[in-house]
């Protein structure tokens, strides 16, 4: 499949299970998951006419997408990976969508840079919804703490959550709390389901699907 067919196919897979599952046409939205694609790769997909990315580290972004956010200025860069204070800067500078905001120290630098430099990127706490050792977010008990504390002590406009369900672990569980959490918190925005579950994810009320594998080949590594 050339890569338009690959993009077309799953845009029709998320319609499909729109329709399916009750949910308004057109309210999920694909972010293509372009960790270790290159740029040529990055190109034809573009040309195909997506304009939704996701990256999880900052330095590869950087070397990435400000060449092509030139060409292509309604681009749209989520930050899907871990974030360090020492790289809020650039992530403020270069994304559009932050999704891993899970610690004060982080919600503090974000506050503090984003006025800096009069920037505003969309904001989602990532939620380690299954409570896993190795993994970041905020423990799915401390959500609506944390949630409060960014808008009320740190100002910021928390607009979505974000969750990596257990690997290997039927998802559905995970999406049901992560749904639950997001009613108490008030927040429109669910990133849920990647390759292997966007559409089940899409079930259980995801707004926006991160796939990556599924759109690009496998990956060798990252
Ligand atoms: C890599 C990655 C994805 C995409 O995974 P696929 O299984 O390739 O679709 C989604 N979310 C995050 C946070 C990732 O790091």
């Amino acid at each position: 499949m050339t890569p338009g067919e690959r993009l077309a196919n799953i845009q029709s897979r998320i319609r499909r299970a729109e329709i399916e599952s009750g949910r308004v046409e057109g309210s999920v939205a694909l972010t293509a998951v372009s960790k270790t694609v290159t740029a040529d790769r990055l190109q034809a997909m573009l040309v195909a006419g997506q304009r939704r990315f996701g990256e999880n580290r900052v330095q590869e972004a950087r070397e990435k997408w400000p060449a092509l956010r030139t060409t292509y200025p309604d681009l749209i860069l989520h930050l899907i990976g871990p974030l360090q204070s020492n790289k809020v800067a650039d992530a403020v500078e270069l994304f559009d969508v932050i999704e891993v905001v899970d610690r004060d120290k982080i919600a503090g630098a974000l506050a503090r840079e984003m006025k800096m430099q009069d920037r505003y990127p969309r904001l989602y706490v990532q939620v380690n919804i299954g409570e896993e050792e190795q993994k970041t977010g905020v423990q799915p008990c401390d959500a609506l703490n944390f949630v409060r504390r960014c808008r009320d002590i740190h100002g910021l406009d928390i607009t979505g959550l974000m969750c990596i369900p257990p690997h290997g672990a039927d998802p559905s569980p995970y999406f049901a709390a992560l749904r639950e959490i997001s009613q108490g918190v008030g927040v429109e925005e669910l990133s849920v389901g990647m390759s292997e579950d966007f559409e089940r994810a899409i079930s259980f009320g995801s707004t926006k699907v991160r796939v990556g594998s599924a759109l690009f080949g496998v990956r060798s590594s990252g």
